[in-house]
């Protein structure tokens, strides 16, 4: 970020003059107030909010004005997981797994449910790094707000990121099934090398997992 700004469409200015650097694999967290501007932040990295003045480049790539092309190239390789988890519920959690490769593959495969055998596989190494392999072929609406949001994370490992981005991610969660959430982020951003940004609420969460803390 170079001294970028986020206006939204009614006039509202939610960032003003940022600039920060997020170097490759750095787990980084963001904490501050409700209406702060951290969802408005994370959002700008992939494009989906206007970035209105300065710049945002993600890998050398400039975010600002830039091509649907573009931008559909860079959030494939970004992976997202969200307060509310956001899981289909009606079908499996091996289906939402899979979903994560939907900007790989052709779309009538997806809506067909017919998935490669290795996206299987792949899908599977993912539910099992975040321990919860077992679950498989229920269907996700039987699952705890934790594991759904494992599953979300198995969802975003399918992209193969080299980003992840978390938006208040244990924000509905019990404090011991944060506390796992976030030790998945961790181990897995370690393991992977994966640059990754999460929004917290809470100071103390921060300091436990963060390589660096941002506040807003
Ligand atoms: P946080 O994630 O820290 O709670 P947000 O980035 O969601 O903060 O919001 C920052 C500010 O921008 C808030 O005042 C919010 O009302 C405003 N805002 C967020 N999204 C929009 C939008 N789509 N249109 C107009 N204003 C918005």
């Amino acid at each position: 970020f170079q001294n970028a700004d986020v206006t939204y469409p009614g006039g509202f200015r939610a960032l003003h003059n940022v600039s920060l650097t997020i170097e490759p694999g750095e787990l980084v967290v963001i904490v501050g107030l409700s209406g702060a501007g951290k969802s408005t932040l994370l959002r700008a990295i992939n494009g989906f909010v206007p970035i209105t003045a300065g710049s945002v480049r993600v890998n050398g790539t400039e975010v600002r004005g830039a091509r649907e092309s573009t931008l559909r190239e860079l959030r494939s390789g970004v992976g997202m997981i969200f307060q509310t988890f956001n899981l289909v519920h009606r079908t499996s959690v091996l289906n939402n797994v899979l979903m994560g490769r939907l900007a790989k593959v052709p779309r009538w495969r997806s809506m067909l449910g017919i998935w490669p055998a290795a996206d299987k596989e792949i899908a599977i190494q993912s539910l099992e790094r975040v321990e919860i392999v077992e679950k498989t072929y229920i269907r996700a609406s039987n699952l705890s707000g934790g594991q759904q949001q494992r599953v979300g994370i198995a969802r975003a490992l399918m992209q193969n990121p080299e980003m992840i981005l978390a938006d208040e991610p244990v924000a509905s969660l019990d404090p011991p099934t944060s506390h796992a959430v976030m030790s998945d982020l961790k181990r897995i951003s370690r393991e992977d090398g994966i640059t990754t940004l999460v929004n917290l609420h809470f100071i103390d969460m921060a300091r436990d997992y963060a390589d660096r803390i941002i506040g807003m």
